[in-house]
């Protein structure tokens, strides 16, 4: 079977390191193996509206950062469509016939929807828009045939709603050809890397929760935000003995860091086992640690900054880049919208005798 990759990001500020570590690391891996006859990551615009209504300044200054941060991270567009989402507008056209295969309370049900409406506050106030994204998004992911999504773990809801849709949509028009394809997500074997904890250890990191390192931030943010990182509460002393779990610190390391750092910044103790254990045992104070995770993220960041500063002499060449992009993304969404009415009986020009 064909191999269609598709992943998206909502452009509501940089990517930060829980994209990193929770998506990009594996889109980039799929894409060097290049195992796929075609491979999307969709900006996904339209749903950042979803809960941005009135700032679209935001949302749209946020496209451009967004692509700027795939390319400097080691996304290559000749072998990728990165697209906008509003300019497939094939898309709200899935979005409007899905809506009818999906209940309300279904879409109250979701977990991520639900835990992100009490993030926003929008209990009494919720737009209709954003409790039916789950179902828009459905339709990014359906339109395009995908087969496989690198996404963090607060997708799974989502691609749970695309697989219960595409059921749906077979047993209500019993489509003579598959007109779409059952699609897996793909997370991290690592729980703690499908949803990477932020600064203060409570949430995960997320643009909207102000809580991230983001992958543009320069070497003295970098610094300032780890010093001020949540670690244990209880560690209050050198000697006090530490803990492990839930100590955020600890995880970035589990995430960024490589053995030859220890070799490089740290070469009293030789892997991060080593070290988890002095901190276990007591005796090892959190500024080493932060200070060690300041120099494994610098090691990670400077290259991604490089490519960065690249991008920017470059800014016209991206959007027209992402512009085509849209435009044979929205051939690909015609197509299999065609089928889709064809297979719902609806595309009435069929109804010409000749
Ligand atoms: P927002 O706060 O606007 O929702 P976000 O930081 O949650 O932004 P998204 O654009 O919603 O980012 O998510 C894009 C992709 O990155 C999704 O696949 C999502 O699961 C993944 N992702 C986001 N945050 C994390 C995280 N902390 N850990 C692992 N994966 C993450
Ligand atoms: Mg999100």
């Amino acid at each position: 079977m064909k191999n269609i990759i598709l992943t998206g990001d909502r452009p509501t500020g940089n990517l930060h390191l829980g994209h990193y570590i929770g998506s990009l690391q594996k889109r980039i891996e799929l894409q060097n193996e290049g195992n796929y006859d075609k491979y999307y990551i969709m900006i996904a615009d339209t749903q950042a509206l979803t809960d941005n209504a009135d700032r679209v300044d935001k949302v749209k200054n946020n496209i451009i950062q967004v692509a700027i941060d795939y390319i400097s991270a080691g996304i290559d567009p000749t072998k990728v469509n990165i697209f906008i989402q509003s300019m497939v507008s094939e898309l709200h056209e899935f979005t409007g016939y899905f809506m009818n295969l999906v209940t309300l309370s279904r879409l109250q049900r979701n977990p991520t929807i639900k835990e992100e409406i009490k993030q926003r506050g929008f209990e009494t106030s919720l737009p209709i828009g954003f409790i039916n994204y789950p179902v828009s998004q459905a339709s990014d992911i359906l339109a395009f045939g995908t087969t496989i999504a690198p996404v963090g773990g607060d997708q799974l809801p989502m691609f749970e709603q695309a697989r219960e849709i595409y059921h749906s949509f077979n047993n209500t028009y019993q489509p003579k050809e598959e007109v779409f394809v059952l699609p897996k997500a793909i997370v991290s074997e690592n729980k703690a890397f499908q949803r990477l904890p932020g600064l203060d250890g409570k949430l995960k990191m997320s643009k909207s929760a102000g809580n991230s390192i983001y992958l543009c931030d320069d070497s003295e943010t970098v610094k300032e935000k780890v010093m001020k990182a949540y670690t244990d509460a209880n560690h209050i002393k050198v000697t006090d003995p530490g803990q492990i779990e839930g100590n955020v610190v600890f995880t970035y390391l589990d995430a960024f860091c490589k053995e030859h750092h220890f070799a490089e910044f740290l070469p009293e103790y030789k892997n991060l086992q080593e070290l988890k254990d002095h901190y276990t045992r007591g005796g090892l104070g959190d500024v080493k640690v932060k200070k060690f995770l300041i120099n494994v993220l610098e090691d990670f960041l400077k290259p991604i900054r490089e490519r960065r500063a690249k991008c920017l002499e470059h800014i016209d060449d991206i959007y027209n880049m992402l512009f085509e992009n849209s435009r044979l993304a929205s051939l690909d969404a015609k197509a299999r919208l065609e089928k889709m009415k064809d297979a719902m009986g609806i595309n009435y020009k069929n109804l010409l005798s000749k």
